[in-house]
């Protein structure tokens, strides 16, 4: 059995403690490597290591550090063709949306390239008679990053390309279901010149996370994941003074107008609901018509449309839809479907006969559509993370925007109309991160950024793009007389101007 390494100081580094985590390939349901699962001990080397390589990556100019990401980005292009089935072998997602993930990985390095220019300070001349101020960013030292089995190569360059050209060291605590890109991704990052112990990557499960949460060798934690695990990661990150950011789970909808390019809409639901088999946490997985009318034309289109999917492993050029990560998400999927049936929604597409001749132990599951969905349903109130659109019929306009901000998450949603005053209402309104009018899955380029509102997201800061600079940043603000300035004497008493 192959077994997966930790890379650290720039090396792959054995799994010391003898405990180890079945990786799993979601096509054939067949065990096909063994991820390590690091001890607090072995976490706590890796700790050091970062902490080791930070006084001299933090004190090398910023233009120099750009020239590394220009070459990992070379390289990245260069073995995008290498790491997607690697990736897809244990996530399940076709071939082309690995790609797709790598690119907007890429876009992240490409962002980070620009590091001179986005760690620029600020000065004014002249703040007292003879007396300069400026300001800095600095690094935060040594940074985390705690991440999810759905974008096992983007989600990390999330974080890690940003902390990295802010000066701060990184260790990557990867999902354990789909690890192996993380450490190939990384030793390309050596290869491109980053320095030993820059950005390592170290398995786990909960043990590692609550070493890197709680030991003081750690200054900010980054966590992409689920809520409720996100939540605790930030409270106990935060209880040990570390700065958190952690963007979790989310339940978005797609407000249908009566005016909406229905076909146009249909295509939109399609692709961002059943795409990467509903894994995403931008997946769309409510779509709401308003009036009656409009919600019997969108499911009469869209039944066809799920039923002749094509669904595969990422190995058939053909396939749309892969399938979902493990067997335990699968029965989890398949028991909201019975809860739905049972509380009352029509389950007009069935997918869960599925299935594939060769790959009858696969986690497949056919595209699945709930309609007449009501909003005190688990199937509406929890994110199902599968291959399930549910149809919730609103009566009007207000209905529709009122039931977006009534849920517990604010990720992303999306409104389908020709009518701009409509669009314009619900994009100033709705208390959501990330909102797409006539574009269903509106997530940010790597020079915006990324994260939503209420229980989808804890902490003060949205990652890459500026956002990110802020979070894996702190400023420094200095005050400077030279003897030349003119002399106050003694100052005893603060007065505008002149506290220094
Ligand atoms: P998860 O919360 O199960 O795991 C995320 C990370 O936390 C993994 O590295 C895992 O090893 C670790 N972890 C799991 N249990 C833990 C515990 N008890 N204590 C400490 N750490 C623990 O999430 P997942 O199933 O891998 O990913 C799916 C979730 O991620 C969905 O909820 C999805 O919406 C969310 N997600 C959110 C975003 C976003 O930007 N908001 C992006 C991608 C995924």
């Amino acid at each position: 059995m192959r077994k997966i390494d930790h890379y650290v100081s720039g090396k792959r580094v054995a799994g010391k403690n003898g405990n180890y985590a079945d990786v799993t390939n979601p096509a054939t349901g067949e065990v096909i490597a063994a991820t390590p699962l690091a001890s607090a001990d072995e976490v706590r080397d890796v700790i050091a290591a970062a902490n080791a390589a930070l006084p001299a990556w933090a004190a090398t100019p910023p233009a120099q550090r750009a020239e590394v990401f220009y070459t990992f980005r070379d390289l990245l292009k260069s073995h995008a063709a290498e790491l997607a089935p690697m990736l897809s072998d244990e996530h399940g997602k076709t071939n082309p949306d690995a790609l797709g993930e790598i690119a907007r990985g890429i876009e992240v390095v490409e962002f980070a390239c620009g590091i001179p220019h986005l760690l620029k300070g600020e000065y004014s001349e002249a703040v007292s008679t003879g007396v300069d101020s400026y300001t800095l960013r600095k690094p935060v030292g040594v940074c985390a990053g705690i991440t999810p089995f759905n974008f096992p190569a983007m989600v990390p360059m999330w974080m890690y390309p940003v902390a990295i050209a802010c000066g701060n060291t990184f260790i990557l605590k990867p999902s354990e279901k789909d690890p192996s890109v993380t450490v190939r991704i990384a030793e390309l990052f050596s290869q491109a010149g980053l320095p030993d112990g820059v950005l390592n990557v170290v398995h786990g499960d909960k043990i590692a996370v609550d070493t890197l949460l709680a030991d003081p060798g750690v200054d900010a934690v980054s966590f992409v994941g689920s809520t409720a695990i996100g939540s605790y990661v930030y409270t106990t990150g935060a209880a040990h003074g570390k700065r958190v950011q952690a963007l979790c789970g989310a339940k978005n909808h797609l407000i249908v107008m009566p005016d909406a390019d229905m076909d146009q809409t249909v295509d939109a639901l399609i692709g961002s609901g059943y795409g990467s088999a509903g894994e995403r946490c931008m997946a769309v997985s409510v779509a709401v018509p308003v009036g009656e009318a409009t919600a019997d034309r969108l499911v009469e289109k869209l039944k066809p449309r799920i039923e002749s999917l094509k669904i595969g492993p990422h190995t058939d050029s053909q396939a749309e839809m892969g399938p979902v990560i493990s067997k335990e998400s699968l029965d989890r999927i398949n028991r909201y479907i019975a809860g739905g049936i049972e509380a009352g929604a029509e389950l007009v597409v069935d997918g869960r006969d599925f299935s594939l001749q060769g790959y009858e132990n696969g986690f497949f599951l056919g595209g699945c559509l709930f309609d007449r969905v009501t909003t005190d349903m688990d199937i509406y109130r929890d994110e199902i993370f599968g291959p399930v659109l549910s149809v919730v019929r609103a009566k009007s306009y207000d209905e529709a925007a009122q039931m977006v901000d009534d849920h517990e998450y604010g990720n992303g949603a999306a409104i389908f109309t020709r009518d701009g005053d409509a669009a314009r209402d619900f994009t100033s309104r709705v208390k959501i991160g990330m909102v797409g009018v006539n574009v269903p899955i509106p997530v940010p380029v790597a020079y915006h950024s990324f994260g939503g509102w209420k229980r989808s997201l804890f902490g003060d800061h949205h990652i890459h793009g500026m956002e990110g600079v802020r979070f894996y940043t702190r400023l420094k603000t200095m005050t400077t007389r030279w003897p030349s300035g003119i002399r106050t004497g003694a100052e005893f008493n603060f007065r505008r101007g002149s506290e220094v």
